[in-house]
């Protein structure tokens, strides 16, 4: 109110109204406060305030003022000549003014004073009013006033409205213009232009709308504390000291985080005299933008022609400006990485080995093919079948799967990788991977073929063979029919291979395996699963045709080989197991069959056994001794015990020993004393028999050398050799090493082999045996007279000794034949050279006939047992 109606001017309008109305009045404002002073003489209202307590004017202003309701209150006072009053004045129904109005009513002054209570003299008024004209006076002044305040507030409304326009044309062009400029400043964002260009052309359009001179954009190294100028803008000269791109050291003001406004007015601290002179400026704002971890920048706007104090929307708008700078750079950034990495990214997968490509998955237009597939499926990427070959095997909804592809018509494999994935515009596609795997099948399918085949003779082999099994029982038991698995052990093929050479035994496996798999019914469903072993699986198809199969395998071995300039036999030994029989695994199958067929082997060799539970359970021995040969095997052969049976010379007088034949025994801690016939098949099976055999020869050496040291040089020792044996390529040397560490007289170590092996390969024999008696040691022909009749070769073999078998001397006494027999072999020795010597003499008349034969040795329980060493010792070597 009062910054809108002068007091003073209200003052001197009040006096003018006062005189001429002749009252008393001051005016207060609606809340009471002072606007003028009452007018009058100061005498006067100083009566008046005297006369009249404070509350009676509070009073009365109140009654106006308060509920708004009366516009004027008159009130008598304590004295009747005087008059209060008050009226407000409104404008737009709010009160602006209040008037306390006091009149001093004429006629009633002097006298009511005087006669009242008042000792003193009448006072007198200068302003004295009548009764209505002090009403009158109230009117006029509400009038007057309510009139003038209702002009003095419309004009004032008019200035305001003419002034809020004015002001709003002002603002709206500023926002136009700084809209302009923003939008100017934005459509830099996507611009094509190089960075630089497109920040030194925001920078103009900055520094024209400030109208500054000086604009730069600086980049800030943090690590290196340093700064470049990456953009600048110039009114008219050069920024002192800056040159685009120079790597100065960084002032300190740039290194902030907060925008910095220095105007020309203030006070500068050292480093902001720093920032000023770099620029050559004298008013300065720094607005640092941060890059988003790709870099920090320092955007510094600046005025060098002349003072300035810059204005608070000014610092606001550049730094609104500043975030669009900020974005533009890091768009731009971004987008150079991008597009970079894009490149990049092509030029790697048009450089891998597999072929790429990414297909809208709606549209189905091909987004991307990478050279590889552009070259591998020129055609179907033309004429659009990329799909019908590639992607069939798609699923449905899989976000990702791979699968195998084969080309026919190129005779290819692929292998397909796909996903599901965004583009880089945001639509789905499906990107594709396909790796040529050809080669890799075609190795793969040799790998496998190679891990079914036995290369040597072509057959499938045991891996094979179990696969095929499990297959041929599941099925057995699936249609409730029979099968039948056979286990085929060549008898002796070591002879062959070890005396021919392997390249024979190669042939006659191979020869073999072609007769084998020409056998109707069984073409497919021959295996090769060891050495000189096979399998061949009689199908439940075939299985009528079982024993029509087996007689046509029979019939293979039943011819011989023509090998190396002669003919050879060998047979085979065959387990027949039928299946399925009770749920039998695979491996539990093979075993019965092999264990069918080593039963076969002990029945004598070349014969078909068949699996039952009685072989079973005698098979179980023969798993105990297994294991515990080789148990007796580790810890030193010391379960082998030598026994020693005499050997005596019946054409001397007194008929004295000349000697024993060492036999060995196997004394097992776990399955107790067992015979040489029971275990040495087995040793020799699992070719046990060349460590036993060796320490066999090495015990008997021993004690006969100590026999021999002990007064009876002639005494001789009589070792067994096995087939086995004689066939190793070192045997030579052992029996070498065995002379010369025991220091055995070699005449008095004979080495005894038995018949059968001459038969098959003489040569080998011949060559053996010549070398072995160039040692000086003696060979003697064990069991002549059982197996095949080799009487022809007795010629060919550097002999010492004949042992007739045991079987001709058990009817000795009664049957001609068996005397005969013994009598031709004697004769027959004896011309040759040779001696003859006979086994088993249990009784005295089987010894009264050999008197009178050339026969000289004899051997059995009729003179002695077989003996520990010390037995025989005492007996033998002590005693005489
Ligand atoms: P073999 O070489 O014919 O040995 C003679 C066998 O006849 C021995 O049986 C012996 O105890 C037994 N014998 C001796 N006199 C009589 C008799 O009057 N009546 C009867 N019925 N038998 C008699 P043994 O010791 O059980 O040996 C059996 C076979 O085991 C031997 O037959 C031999 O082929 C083999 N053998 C024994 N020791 C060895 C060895 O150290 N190495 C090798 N490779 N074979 C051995
Ligand atoms: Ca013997
Ligand atoms: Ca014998």
């Amino acid at each position: 109110m009062q910054n809108l109606i002068d007091g003073n001017v209200l003052k001197r309008w009040q006096d003018k109204f006062c005189s001429a109305a002749n009252v008393y009045a001051y005016c207060v404002d609606s809340e009471g406060q002072l606007v003028t002073q009452m007018s009058g003489r100061q005498p006067d209202t100083e009566q008046i305030r005297r006369l009249i307590p404070k509350e009676g004017f509070e009073g009365i202003y109140r009654r106006v003022a308060e509920d708004g309701l009366e516009e004027q209150a008159v009130e008598d006072t304590a004295f009747p000549c005087l008059r209060l009053a008050a009226v407000s004045v409104k404008v737009s129904d709010s009160i602006k003014l209040i008037w306390i109005v006091c009149g001093v009513l004429k006629g009633l002054s002097g006298e009511e004073d005087g006669q009242a209570s008042s000792p003193e003299p009448a006072y007198v008024y200068e302003y004295q009013v009548g009764e209505r004209e002090f009403y009158s006076a109230l009117d006029l002044l509400r009038d007057t006033m309510h009139t003038m305040l209702e002009i003095k507030y419309s004009m004032l409304d008019a200035k305001a409205e003419i002034r809020k326009v004015r002001y709003a044309e002002q603002e709206m062009n500023a926002a136009l213009k700084r809209s302009e400029t923003v939008a100017q400043i934005i459509k830099q964002l996507d611009n094509d232009k190089a960075i630089e260009k497109v920040l030194t052309d925001v920078l103009g359009i900055l520094g024209s709308y400030l109208n500054i001179s000086t604009a730069v954009i600086c980049r800030i190294h943090k690590e290196k504390n340093s700064m470049s100028a990456a953009a600048m803008w110039q009114d008219k000269k050069r920024a002192a000291g800056l040159v685009l791109h120079q790597e100065i050291s960084c002032p300190a003001i740039l290194q902030t985080e907060k925008v910095t406004v220095l105007s020309s007015d203030r006070l500068l601290s050292e480093k902001e005299q720093e920032g000023m002179r770099l620029f050559g400026t004298k008013a300065l704002i720094i607005i640092p933008i941060e890059l988003q971890g790709m870099g920090t920048l320092c955007a510094c706007f600046g005025e060098s022609r002349r003072e300035r104090r810059w204005q608070v929307e000014n610092v606001k708008f550049l730094n609104d400006a500043s975030r669009i700078i900020q974005d533009i750079v890091i768009n731009r950034i971004r987008k150079n990485s991008l597009t970079g990495s894009f490149v990049t990214l092509e030029t790697i997968l048009d450089n891998v080995g597999s072929s790429i490509y990414v297909r809208d998955t709606e549209t189905k237009e091909v987004l991307f093919a990478n050279r590889n597939l552009k070259n591998n499926f020129k055609g179907e990427l033309k004429d659009g079948s990329l799909d019908d070959i590639l992607e069939w095997g798609m699923v449905k909804d899989a976000r990702q799967g791979n699968y195998e592809i084969y080309h026919g018509e190129r005779e290819r494999w692929y292998d397909l990788y796909y996903t599901h994935m965004s583009w880089v515009d945001g639509r789905p596609v499906a990107l594709f991977a396909i790796y040529d795997i050809t080669d890799k099948k075609i190795y793969q399918k040799k790998i496998e073929q190679q891990a079914y085949t036995d290369f040597l003779t072509g057959l499938y082999n045991r891996f094979c063979c179990e696969r095929d099994l499990a297959d041929y029982i599941k099925n057995a038991e699936k249609s409730r029919k029979k099968g039948a698995l056979l286990y085929l052990d060549l008898d002796d093929f070591k002879h062959i291979n070890d005396g021919l050479g392997h390249q024979y035994g190669d042939i006659l496996l191979k020869t073999l395996s072609l007769n084998l798999r020409n056998i109707k019914g069984v073409e497919n469903t021959c295996y090769r699963v060891g050495g000189d072993e096979f399998i061949i699986i009689v199908p439940p198809s075939g299985y009528r045709n079982l024993e029509r199969i087996i007689a046509d395998i029979r019939k293979v071995f039943s011819k011989p080989w023509f090998l190396k300039d002669a003919d050879y036999y060998c047979t085979m030994s065959m387990g027949v197991v039928e299946f399925p029989e009770e749920k039998e695994s695979v491996h539990e199958l093979i075993k019965k069959a092999d264990i069918a067929m080593y039963e076969a082997k002990k029945l004598g060799k070349n014969r078909v056994a068949r699996y039952s539970s009685r072989i079973g359970s005698t098979s179980n021995r023969r798993l105990d001794m297994e294991k515990n040969m080789r148990d007796a095997a580790a810890d030193g052969y010391k379960e082998f015990v030598v026994y020693f049976q005499p050997i005596i010379d019946i054409q001397l007088p007194d008929t004295p020993c000349t000697g024993a034949e060492a036999l060995v025994r196997w004394n097992s801690k776990e399955l107790g004393f067992i015979s040489p016939a029971e275990f040495i098949p087995l040793a020799e099976y699992l070719g046990l028999i060349n460590p036993i055999g060796s320490h066999v020869l090495k015990e008997a050496c021993i004690h006969c050398k100590a026999w021999n040291d002990k007064g009876h040089p002639n005494y001789k020792v009589n070792v067994n050799l096995s087939v086995v044996q004689l066939l190793q390529t070192d045997i030579v040397e052992t029996i070498a090493d065995t002379l010369r560490e025991t220091g055995i007289n070699p005449r008095n170590l004979t080495l005894e082999v038995t018949e059968s092996l001459a038969i098959n390969d003489m040569e080998c024999m011949k060559e053996i045996l010549g070398r072995i008696k160039k040692l000086g040691v003696r060979i003697a022909l064990d069991d002549f007279g059982t197996g095949y009749s080799s009487l022809n070769h007795i010629r060919e073999i550097p002999l010492d000794v004949i042992k007739v078998d045991q079987s001709f001397v058990q009817d000795l006494a009664m049957d001609a034949y068996s005397q005969s027999f013994i009598r031709m072999v004697a004769e027959l020795a004896d011309a040759i050279g040779v001696s003859i010597c006979v086994e088993g003499i249990e009784e005295k008349e089987q010894y009264k006939v050999l008197e009178g034969m050339k026969v000289r040795l004899v051997q059995g329980f009729y003179f002695d047992k077989p003996m520990p060493g010390e037995e025989f010792e005492k007996k033998y070597v002590d005693s005489r």
